[in-house]
This record gives C-alpha cells, structure tokens and sequence, in this order.
C-alpha cells in the first residue's frame, strides 16, 4: 500500500545536496528503513524543477540496477520528497573513504552493475549526465544502484529536435530526429560512459584521476586538462583487460568510446563475473 508522510520516522541525515537533504527514515508500523529526500519549498526554481525531473525518471524506471523510488509526495507551493529504498552501505564516495581502494575484481563487480543501470537508462532514452561516486549507491549485499536524476535529460527525439532548430523541421537530416538509428549526434549517451570510466580509476587510486591526491580543483586548470590534455590512464601493473576497458570509456572522441551494452561485453568485466554474453 502506499505510506503517508506522517507514517514515517526521521532517524538522521544520509547527505546534503544543492537544495535538498536525504534522510533515514523509519516506517513506524513495520520499522522498513527508508530514505527521503526533501526539498524544501521556498527552494530556488531551478532545483525544483530537477527534482521534478527527477521524480518523472524514477517514475518511469524499475530496474534492479536503479534506486527504487517507493512514493512521491508534492503539493504545489510546498516541500518535495521522494521515498526510496535505503541504501545502508550510502554512496561509493563515502565506502571508498570508509573501506580505501578498490580491487580489479571487487570493481568488475561494480562495473557489471553500473553498466547495466546504464544500458537499462539508455535503452529508455534516459542520459543521467551525472555519473560518479556519490551518485552511486550500494548496500550490505554490495548491490550497487544509479541514483540522484536531478541533471538527467529524457531524449524525446522528435520533440527535442523540432523545439531546438528554428525554423521548420521538413529539412533537417534523419540522425536530427532519430540519432540512435542513424548513427548521428550519440554524444549524449557516451558522456555517460566517460564519467563512468573516471569514476572506476578514481576508485582504483583512490582519488579523482585529473588530480593528484590531495590537490584541490581549479576548475580552469582541470577544465583545461579534461579538453586539451591526454585522457587520464591507468598505472602500471593493472592487468591488461582493466587497461583496455578503462581505454575504451575513456576516449576523448565520443565515437570511439564503447556503449554500455558494449562494454558488457567486455573482458574485464566478463572475467570477473557470470557474465551474460
Ligand atoms: P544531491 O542531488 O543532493 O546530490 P543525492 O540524491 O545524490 O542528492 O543524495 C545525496 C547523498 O545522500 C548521496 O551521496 C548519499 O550519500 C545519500 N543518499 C541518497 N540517497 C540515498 C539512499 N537511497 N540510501 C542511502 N543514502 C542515500
Ligand atoms: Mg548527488
């Protein structure tokens, strides 16, 4: 059945946003452990609307591999929240500082269940556009999940194309309308894949790979290096298939790098798992 705000019990803060604040939340008849997040409603627009955008993804996504979404509560001038499943291991940024690096083959296993989050989210047209560590939940079962749509964009096609060429749309090449057919503009997507491959070098060596441990952002400086230097690679003494996989996410030509229905595929990851191709 559905559960009323007022059936749950605040336990503490899970994490703080841009807006918004998850909690751990206690139903009080069946003591279920859940997370709220909340944004308040004298919250600036802008954050709204993510978190509209967000409710409206995990409204329409069911995946094992993406945070289930157990209810949504919005009045129209007033606070948001959306009840999730509780994730008691929180985000990989936080059981990397908890728990240090990650091994190849405790990461394969990550691997395998990011990538299926994201063929699931792009088979559905979904590009998260926010992919790393502390988007990515786990718990004690080390079940990893896609979390936090806030940036997310549904790919309507034909809508997208028309309200973004101005002027009519009678002449506008088929990859316009329909990229995933036509082999056109799929950047979208594999910046999904890029991110994912910074965030598995980042668990690798312990710290974001365009910097050195310790070195606090410059965004010009980093901006600089993501867009003129070479793509960060990995050290020596990684197995090969680790090398080529990270390789192929991490291509700066977004037409080299591999999808995630690709990368499924892809030694390292079948290595180390019951793989299914
Ligand atoms: P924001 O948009 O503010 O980044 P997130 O949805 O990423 O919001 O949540 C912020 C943090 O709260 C996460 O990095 C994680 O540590 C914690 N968190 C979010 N959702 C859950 C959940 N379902 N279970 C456990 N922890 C969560
Ligand atoms: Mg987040």
């Amino acid at each position: 059945g559905t559960i009323a705000l007022s059936d749950l019990d605040k336990l503490q803060v899970l994490g703080h946003g841009n807006g918004g604040t998850v909690y751990k939340v206690r139903h009080k008849r069946t003591e279920k452990l859940f997370a709220l997040k909340v944004v308040h409603g004298d919250t600036d627009p802008i954050v709204r609307r993510q978190v509209f955008r967000e409710m409206e993804i995990l409204r329409r996504t069911d995946s094992p591999y993406i945070v289930q979404c157990h209810g949504i509560y919005e009045k129209p001038y007033g606070d948001i929240a959306i009840l999730m499943e509780y994730m008691d291991y929180g985000a990989l940024d936080t059981l990397l500082k908890k728990t240090g690096t990650f091994s190849e083959s405790e990461l394969a296993q990550v691997t395998s269940q990011i990538l299926k989050g994201l063929s699931y989210l792009h088979a559905h047209k979904i590009i998260h556009r926010d992919i790393k560590p502390s988007n990515l939940l786990v718990n004690k079962t080390m079940q990893v999940k896609i979390s936090d749509f806030g940036v997310s964009k549904i790919m309507c096609r034909t809508l997208d194309a028309c309200n973004s060429y101005v002027g009519t749309c009678a002449y506008m090449s088929p990859e316009r309308f329909d990229p995933d057919t036509y082999g056109g503009n799929y950047n979208g997507y594999a910046g999904d894949i890029w991110s994912l491959g910074l965030t598995l070098l980042e668990l690798y060596l312990g710290h974001f790979p365009f910097l050195q441990p310790g070195q606090r952002p410059d965004w010009a400086t980093l901006m600089c290096a993501i867009c003129f230097g070479d793509p960060p690679s990995v050290p020596d003494g990684v197995s090969d298939e680790f090398r080529s996989f990270i390789e192929c996410c991490l291509q700066k030509d977004s037409s080299k790098r591999w999808s995630a229905s690709q990368l499924l595929t892809h030694p390292f990851v079948c290595k180390h798992s019951r793989c299914d191709c």
